[in-house]
């Protein structure tokens, strides 16, 4: 069963489980924008396809994760540093 983390990893937004995501096969999770912008899944490689919603009836009974999972590290994945001037 899926988690349906709560956010995105990458840029810590707000993803409940009606919210369009993206996720890979270990549910790495990230919101449109980020997926876009990275390509693929930036842990562990894999491609990120959209993620299942899950029937409110069904979220009563298996409720989303609750644990929001962030990684700091993505965000320098996103925005490449702008070509500085070098010493020449
Ligand atoms: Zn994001
Ligand atoms: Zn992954």
């Amino acid at each position: 069963m899926l988690e349906m983390r709560p956010s995105c990893e990458c840029c810590d937004i707000a993803l409940p489980p009606g919210a369009e995501a993206l996720i890979c096969s270990f549910e790495c999770t990230f919101c449109p924008d980020c997926a876009t912008a990275l390509g693929k899944c930036p842990n562990c490689g894999g491609g990120l396809v959209p993620r299942p919603t899950r029937a409110a009836e069904k979220l009563a009974r298996f409720p989303a994760s609750t644990a929001r999972v962030f990684n700091p590290d993505c965000k320098g994945l996103l925005s490449q540093p702008p070509s500085l001037a070098t010493s020449d």
